[in-house]
């Protein structure tokens, strides 16, 4: 496996903000990598990091098996697509599009074939005499695209670049993004706060909270098998049941962690009272509470939904707690 990316001890700190606080981490080339984690905590600094946009205050990063310290933006094989697009509105679609080949210095003709095959590569043949006014949001995002792998960096950085985008248009990128991505080979490395968003696409998840990583594994591994209550919680509202309770039930004194999804309504060792109920569509999530403690029990549709006020047991498969390491209590 080749390293495109590597953190060592990485931590940048503003005053007292500690943005990113001692972070390893290790991207191989050709993945496409998620930064996940609530605003604030950290994945734009990576990224930004990465782009040699930051200094790390303390750490090294390597690009490549190249020390990138001293290397400035423009020299790291790596290119950005921001949030925003930052597309320029008085040029056309195509002159966006080359902007960076004319930086450098490329010629009008190698430009112009680069941009109507970057055009290509998004399905936009044919936009290139457009002004980015007169684009839908999900076109100029295709252009924001477009004009950084241009470049061909060894790896895309994207800055929650389906973030202004509707519901539909959103998934749509979601799966145009990931089979770009395996056609090019080259890795992404994508920053997000949406948990579905991560786990659809990436083929691995780095979860942060707080300028640290709390985990870094496949899509399985941060769903199924988180490490932290804080990832139980995050990555797909998980149950994170403490210790006491798990003490009564399976007679094993750790917190543990339970999928709203996987407890079944009926018979088992957990009884409640229902509390709230809400209906999602294609399922009802019902809250129990059990002493001190809520559960979110998901239904799915056409399920039996229990009345508020009413008295449950929950019960679930072998294996779907989940014992957690590092948990508290
Ligand atoms: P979001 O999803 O909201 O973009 P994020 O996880 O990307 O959040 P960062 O943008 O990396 O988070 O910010 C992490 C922390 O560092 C925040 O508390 C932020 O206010 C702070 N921060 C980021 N950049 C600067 C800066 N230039 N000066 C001071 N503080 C900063």
């Amino acid at each position: 496996m080749t390293v495109a990316i590597k953190f060592s001890g990485v931590s940048r700190h503003f005053g007292i903000v500690r943005a990113v606080d001692g972070v390893n981490l290790e991207i191989a080339e050709g993945e496409f990598f998620a930064l996940l984690g609530p605003s604030g905590s950290g994945k734009t600094t990576c990224l930004r990091l990465i782009a040699g946009f930051e200094q790390p205050t303390a750490g090294s990063i390597a690009i490549f098996g190249e020390d990138a310290t001293q290397v400035p933006p423009y020299r790291r094989p790596v290119n950005t697509v921001f949030q925003d697009y930052a597309l320029f509105p008085h040029l056309n679609v195509r002159d966006n599009i080359a902007y960076g080949l004319m930086v450098r210095g490329d010629g009008k003709s190698a430009r112009r074939a680069a941009a109507d095959e970057g055009l290509e590569l998004v399905a936009l043949d044919g936009f290139g005499d457009r002004k980015p006014s007169e684009l839908s949001g999900g076109q100029r995002q295709r252009v924001a695209l477009a004009r950084a792998l241009v470049m061909k960096p060894k790896v895309l950085l994207l800055d929650e670049p389906l973030g202004a985008l509707d519901l539909k248009l959103r998934e749509q990128m979601q799966s145009e993004l990931k089979s770009l991505q395996r056609r090019l080979g080259i890795a992404f490395v994508f920053v997000t706060h949406d948990q579905g968003e991560a786990l659809s696409m990436a083929d691995r998840v780095a979860v942060f909270n707080e300028g640290q990583i709390q985990q870094v594994g496949s899509p399985e591994d941060v769903y199924d098998r988180p490490q932290a209550p804080f990832v139980a919680d995050f990555v797909g509202a998980s149950n994170v049941l403490p210790a006491d309770i798990v003490n009564a039930v399976i007679g094993t004194h750790a917190a543990a962690s339970l999928r709203p999804e996987a407890i079944t309504l009926g018979s088992g060792p957990l009884g409640g009272v229902v509390e709230a109920q809400a209906f999602l569509g294609s399922a009802t999530r019902i809250e129990v509470r059990c002493n001190r403690q809520i559960i979110k029990v998901l239904i799915p549709k056409g399920g039996v939904v229990p009345a508020i006020g009413e008295v449950v047991q929950m019960g679930w498969a072998p294996g779907a707690l989940h014992m957690m390491d590092g948990a508290h209590g």
